[in-house]
Parts: structure tokens; C-alpha cells; sequence
């Protein structure tokens, strides 16, 4: 029986990961699940899958999560030490899945335990890839890519050398707003840039498709776990998101992974490595789909994807700065108080505006994020008076 955890397990990757495990209880077993303020489906879910702790987020939801497990045996706790210390304690297999640096503390934690990392939250690594890949490395922790990019590119490498690569291939959708004119983009409402094309996802990796944003944190995502040089790194737009990525090596030869867009592929195939399991998922059918389209990215109507290369190629602190003022920015969207266009305009500004020492720590890190955010607010405020 695997023990797996799961960070964010309410979150659209949690709830299709445990999709994935509800399926074969006998494979199974649960070890710590984990929510930021959602005490009831937290709890539910506990439940359900008899897990051995929960853990919520908020720590002022410590009550409500105990007397929602009352009776069931399982363990609660609350507060950010209580979310690292239930990724202390280890799992064969633990799927990160927190959204935005919030996930980076107990992500670090379940790297430095040991065991398989199943890596989704995307923020975590761009901010302190250079930290959670030395962290891997000095724990064997195996660091599995969930993100379906960067799992098709595992996939399509096989166990290859670093060295063959001629180039990875980072296909994108392009987003809602893939064919919008950088006017009719200014005028985006939450709700339409949150309506992906292709995927069923949380609201912040929404908007940052409908910026590209989300493509930029990738490349950066990408440039950490498979080393081959950013200027060997390149983003394909492919509208049907059918490919999920490509690696082409030193002998002209390209393979590319396929499949539905249903992030429970990716997931299983993280679950089971390296071995397979079936799932629920709709065959690819190339017949019906008929046609798979591509294009070369815009940098002019998505400025993200420029901001976040330059970023990935200074890199240091730079990485963690773009994603701390992103996330503010995409909050502020989301919560109606600045329009789409300014999200990207506020990140660039931050980057302008303020540098950091290369981090040397987690801390150094989250000080640099708490920073930009700060600084990110005061952008908007000025934008917003
Ligand atoms: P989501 O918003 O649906 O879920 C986020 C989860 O994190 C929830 O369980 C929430 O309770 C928890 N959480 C949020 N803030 C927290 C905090 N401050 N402290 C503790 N827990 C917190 O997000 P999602 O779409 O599932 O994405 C999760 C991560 O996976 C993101 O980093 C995203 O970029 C990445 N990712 C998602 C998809 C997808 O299809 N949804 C695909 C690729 C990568
Ligand atoms: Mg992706």
C-alpha cells in the first residue's frame, strides 16, 4: 500500500488526485489531507478516505475543523507549522497542490522528508526552484512533475541525457483571450478570463493562462527541472491542447506527449511512476479532433511572457519577485479592483522598482515575496487613487 498526502486537497488537482485514489482503496492509504479555510469538504474528505490528519490553514479554524472530526479518530490541526509538520512526517507519495507560494514551506518540508513530491504548485518552484532542487538532491526525495507541460516533457525524455536535448517545446493554449486585441483585453471581465478554453482549473492558474502569465511561470518552472538552457527552452501557442509538450534532441528527432485535457493524466501518471494505472479519462480521439493548430507566441499582447524570460534569465531573486507581485495582482483582478491589462503592468513595475540579493534560504526567499507583495501594493494603490 502506497501512504500517500495530499496539500490542498480541496483545490481542482487535490480533488482530481483523490478521484484517482478513491478508485483503488486496497492501493492506497491516506496519510494527511489538507485545506486552507474550507473546514467542511476538509473534513468530508477525511472522512471519506480515513485519512490520519487533517489540516487546515487558518489557524482560527482549529474549533471548527476538531468538531468536524469529532468521533471519526482523525487528527486535526491548524496553521502554517502545522502544514509543515504534516509534510515532516513523510509519505511514499505527496502531492503538492497548495496554490501560490503558500505551498513553498511545506512543500521544502515533504522534499526534505524523502519520498516522491508530485509537484503542481507551480509558484513554489519558480520562487525557490534553485532551494527545493538542492533540497531533492541531498534527501533523494524524487521530484515528479504534475504540471501537464513539464509531465510530458518527463515523459518524452525517458531517462534520456540532458545532453541529447536540442530543444524542449512548451506548447500553450493561448488562453481565453488568445485571438483578443490588447483593447478588447482591457475590458476582460473576471468571469471571462476564468473561462479556459480547454481546461477546468482554480481561478488564479485561470487568470494567469488568460495573461500567459501562467506560460511564463512554466518556462521558469521548466528551466529549473530539466537544465538545458533557457535559450533551448521555447513556447509553442497549439489551441487544442492536445500536445502537451515536446522534446526535440541533437539528432533532429521529436517526441511529443498526448492526451485529453484532464489533469487526472498527468496526476496518474505521477501516481503509479514508474509504473501505470488505468483511468477514467477519455481516450484521445485525433479523428473527431481532426486538426492540431500552432502559432508562434505574441509578446506584444501578453508582456507576461517577456516578463517572466527576462526574469528566468536574471534569475536569483528575480523569479520570486515576478510571482509574489503576480499573485497579488491576479487577487486584486479577481477581486474586481484593477482591470486585466494592469495585472502584467504591475508586475513589470515591481520588477523595476525592486531587486534582491540571491536567496540563500527559504527565508531569504519569502522575505523578497513578502517585498514584492508590499511593493505590489503600493503600485496599485497609486493606480487605483
Ligand atoms: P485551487 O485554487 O483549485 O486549489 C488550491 C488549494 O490550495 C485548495 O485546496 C486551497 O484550500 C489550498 N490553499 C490555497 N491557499 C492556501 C494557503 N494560503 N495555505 C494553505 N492552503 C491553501 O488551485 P488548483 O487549480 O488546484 O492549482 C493548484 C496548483 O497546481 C497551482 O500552483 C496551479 O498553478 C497548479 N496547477 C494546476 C492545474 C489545474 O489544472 N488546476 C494544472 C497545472 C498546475
Ligand atoms: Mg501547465
Amino acid at each position: 500500500m502506497k501512504r500517500v498526502s495530499i496539500f490542498g486537497a480541496t483545490g481542482s488537482v487535490g480533488l482530481s488526485t483523490l478521484d484517482l485514489v478513491r478508485r483503488d482503496p486496497e492501493a492506497y492509504g491516506v496519510v494527511a489531507l489538507t485545506a486552507n479555510s474550507d473546514v467542511g469538504s476538509l473534513a468530508a474528505l477525511a472522512r471519506e478516505t480515513g485519512a490520519q490528519v487533517a489540516v487546515i490553514g487558518q489557524e482560527r479554524l482549529y474549533g471548527a475543523l476538531k468538531a468536524a472530526l469529532a468521533g471519526s479518530g482523525i487528527e486535526a490541526a491548524a496553521g502554517e507549522e502545522a502544514l509543515v509538520e504534516a509534510a515532516a512526517r513523510g509519505a511514499d507519495w505527496t502531492m503538492a497542490s497548495i496554490v501560490g507560494c503558500a505551498g513553498l514551506k511545506p512543500t521544502m518540508a515533504a522534499l526534505k522528508a524523502g519520498g516522491t513530491v508530485a509537484l503542481a504548485n507551480k509558484e513554489s518552484l519558480v520562487s525557490a526552484g534553485g532551494l527545493m532542487m538542492d533540497a531533492a538532491r541531498q534527501s533523494g526525495a524524487t521530484l515528479l512533475p504534475v504540471d501537464s507541460e513539464h509531465n510530458a516533457i518527463f515523459q518524452c525524455l525517458a531517462g534520456s541525457s540532458l545532453d541529447d536535448v536540442a530543444r524542449i517545446i512548451l506548447t500553450a493554449s493561448g488562453g481565453p483571450f488568445r485571438t483578443k486585441s490588447r483593447a478588447e483585453m482591457a475590458a476582460m471581465t473576471p468571469a471571462q478570463a476564468v473561462a479556459h478554453p480547454n481546461w477546468s482549473m482554480g481561478a488564479k492558474i485561470s487568470v494567469d493562462s488568460a495573461t500567459m502569465m501562467n506560460k511564463g511561470l512554466e518556462l521558469i518552472e521548466a528551466a529549473y527541472l530539466f537544465p538545458v538552457g533557457l535559450d533551448r527552452i521555447e513556447i509553442l501557442v497549439h489551441p487544442q491542447s492536445v500536445i502537451h509538450s515536446m522534446v526535440e534532441y541533437r539528432d533532429r528527432s521529436t517526441l511529443a506527449q498526448l492526451g485529453s485535457p484532464d489533469m487526472r493524466i498527468p496526476i496518474a501518471h505521477a501516481l503509479a511512476w514508474p509504473q501505470r494505472i488505468a483511468t477514467p479519462c477519455q481516450p484521445l480521439d485525433l479523428a473527431r479532433i481532426g486538426r492540431l493548430d500552432f502559432e508562434a507566441p505574441d509578446m506584444e499582447r501578453f508582456p507576461a511572457l517577456r516578463l517572466a524570460r527576462a526574469a528566468a534569465g536574471e534569475g536569483g531573486a528575480t523569479p520570486a519577485i515576478l510571482n509574489a507581485a503576480n499573485e497579488i495582482a491576479v487577487a486584486a483582478f479577481l477581486d474586481g479592483r484593477i482591470g486585466f491589462l494592469d495585472i502584467a503592468m504591475i508586475v513589470e513595475d515591481v520588477l523595476q522598482r525592486y531587486g534582491a540579493p540571491r536567496p540563500g534560504t527559504i527565508d531569504d526567499v519569502l522575505a523578497a515575496d513578502a517585498e514584492a507583495r508590499a511593493q505590489a501594493g503600493q503600485v496599485m494603490e497609486r493606480l487605483t487613487a
